[in-house]
């Protein structure tokens, strides 16, 4: 077989699809350069679950109209610009590679204004071929709206769930993220109807109240070892074996099995909802291991696993009668 060098678009679309696995990896990325770019309001538009048309708004703080070209280019980034910096990386993103991958499996349409300058600008781009470019009277801040969603990517296409399951997955996630950003409003409609809403006002114990109800009564705790400060929120469920767990390291959401396992190590029942909020210098997390950057490596994963696994013993101790009853006889 001679081996034959894949056309640049087709080479773009197969590693965009690396980035966009579905509706929900769209809006994780734009609600992430929403937060870096520091909003305070947030809205998300479904349309049958992302399949038809996505929007993300924010009033954060915009991109210059001559840099839009820049912004859907691959490897284009405002938030790194050396391989140092990846060292001590301070934002969501950093690998400037989510429009560009957005933009080369969708219909893209992105409005934006910077709060010092009189009119914004507009982009669109097919396929990821920019279509049409020009200045636009917008209010301030950036509204990226990505439609028809892989319709140059039919195997992926094939592979989306029901718009109500697609729903489901962005709906959770925008939960998430309304934990983890307590001051920042949340707004998410699908099919023109409110979904979810959070005012940005609430400290995050509350959102997770909002969340899982305040029946049985959530429980906080806090704890620390080595560079690793662990934040703790607990709700038990006395009917089931099963941990729900979302979790966080300076604000971004992460994947980590062995944060459940703190949680599960200690000796009584952890079943029921959990909530860990980790803080810890830059340095000690290596979030370079994906492109949906939610798989990370700790430097020193055993000093989080004890302090997850103390602040867990911790909460559920409390549970316990200070007096326990005496056993019959
Ligand atoms: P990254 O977030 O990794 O830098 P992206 O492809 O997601 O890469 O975005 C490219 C650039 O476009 C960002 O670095 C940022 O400067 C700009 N940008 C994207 N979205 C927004 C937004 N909502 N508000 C302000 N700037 C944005
Ligand atoms: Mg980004």
């Amino acid at each position: 077989m001679k081996i034959k060098r894949l056309p640049p678009d087709v080479a773009m679309r197969i590693a965009a699809g690396e980035v966009v696995e579905r509706p929900v990896s769209v809006v994780k990325e734009l609600m992430e350069n929403s937060l870096d770019a520091g909003a305070t309001r947030i809205s998300v538009w479904v349309v049958q679950g992302g399949r038809v048309s996505l929007v993300v708004e924010d009033d954060g703080r915009g991109i210059d109209e001559e840099d839009l070209a820049l912004a859907v280019e691959s490897h284009a980034t405002s938030k790194i610009a050396s391989l140092d910096d990846l060292e001590s990386i301070g934002t969501l993103g950093y690998r400037g590679e989510a429009l560009s991958s957005v933009a080369a499996v969708s219909r893209l349409d992105i409005r934006s204004r910077t709060g010092d300058s009189s009119s914004g600008g507009r982009i669109k781009s097919e396929g990821g071929v920019i279509s049409s470019q020009g200045e636009l009277n917008c209010k301030a801040g950036t509204r990226v709206q990505v439609d028809d969603l892989f319709f140059n990517l039919p195997a992926r296409r094939k592979f989306l769930k029901s718009p109500v399951a697609e729903m489901r997955r962005i709906t959770k996630l925008i939960q998430e993220y309304s934990v983890a950003y307590p001051e920042v409003s949340f707004l998410l409609y699908g099919d023109t109807k409110l979904v979810y809403s959070t005012p940005g006002s609430l400290d995050r114990g509350a959102v997770l109240e909002r969340l899982w109800g305040d029946e049985p009564k959530v429980r906080s705790s806090q704890g620390e070892r080595g560079n690793y400060r662990v934040s703790l929120w607990w709700q038990e469920a006395p009917r089931t074996s099963r941990i729900s767990l979302m979790a966080f390291v300076n604000g971004r959401r992460i994947d980590e099995p062995t944060i459940k396992a703190a949680i599960a190590s200690g000796e009584t029942n952890s079943s029921g909802n959990w909530a860990v909020w980790i803080e810890t210098p830059p340095d000690e997390v290596d979030v370079n291991v994906h492109p949906a950057k939610t798989e990370v490596l700790f430097r020193h994963g055993g000093d989080l696993f004890s302090s997850v696994k103390d602040c867990a013993m911790s909460l559920q101790g409390d549970r316990r009668p200070s007096n326990p009853p005496s056993l019959p006889l």
